[in-house]
């Protein structure tokens, strides 16, 4: 079991699904997951959306239920997982060693992406996903070969509300607040391994392999990743 831990903008969806496409993890975001609460209109989207939509985090509880959720199904126990965006407070750390004692699990690796944080607000404000199969791109980095349309299945390329500059800007601010203290947290566990996440997605993605002492398989599998 691996955490993704990251400022955002740092790339952890797009490593979390080259690593998966690659090694066959079970990808847990619980930031994507919220979003789909949110598009599908249920009771747990509409509680969080104000939330998500200010950059703030929702609350710990909500989390850490979701996740608990996905880490009882037996599918997800024998794929092994591939945290990306939880745990994301001290707290949220907390209750997950509970969760992981209480049903037999323990984490094996927290790999920590670093990334300039200029080069962050760029890459987050820069960001586009596809309405339908949720391929990321970006408009500098990595634009579509057609503006506003999908590469991978044609659909039209939308900027997610918590992208825009000043709520870019609050989720940083979040971030170094309320997860960057985790960093501190598992790095006295000795289970911390860094990625410099300010380069190309392969290169990312290869780092990372060697990172957690995985073979290094070709994100290629995945095409365009997200
Ligand atoms: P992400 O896609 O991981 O950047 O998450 C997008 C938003 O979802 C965050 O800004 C939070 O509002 C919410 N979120 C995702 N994961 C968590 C978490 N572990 N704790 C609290 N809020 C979260």
């Amino acid at each position: 079991m691996v955490v993704l831990l990251g400022p955002p903008g740092a790339g952890k969806g797009t490593l979390a699904e080259s690593l998966c496409a690659a090694f066959g993890f079970a990808h847990i975001s619980t930031g994507d997951i919220l979003r789909e609460e949110i598009r599908q209109g249920t009771e747990l989207g509409r509680r969080v959306s104000a939330c998500m939509e200010s950059g703030a985090l929702v609350p710990d509880d909500v989390v850490t239920a979701i996740v608990a959720g996905r880490l009882g199904q037996d599918t997800v126990r024998q794929a092994g997982s591939l945290l990306d965006g939880f745990p994301r407070t001290v707290r949220q750390a907390e209750l997950f060693d509970r969760m992981l004692a209480s049903g037999g699990m323990a984490l094996d690796r927290v790999l920590l992406l670093e990334a300039d944080r200029d080069l962050l607000v760029r890459r987050l404000t820069a960001r586009r996903v596809c309405s339908q199969c949720r391929t990321v791109f970006n408009v500098i980095f990595q634009p579509p070969g057609r503006d506003g349309v999908c590469d991978r299945c044609g659909a039209e390329l939308r900027q997610r509300p918590d992208d825009m500059e000043a709520t870019a800007l609050e989720r940083l601010a979040v971030y170094e607040e309320q997860t960057a203290p985790l960093v501190a947290f598992y790095a006295r566990r000795g289970v911390v391994v860094r990625v410099d996440a300010g380069r190309a997605r392969e290169v990312v993605h290869r780092d990372a392999c060697v990172a957690l002492g995985l073979g290094v398989l070709s994100a290629e599998r995945d095409g365009k990743g997200s």
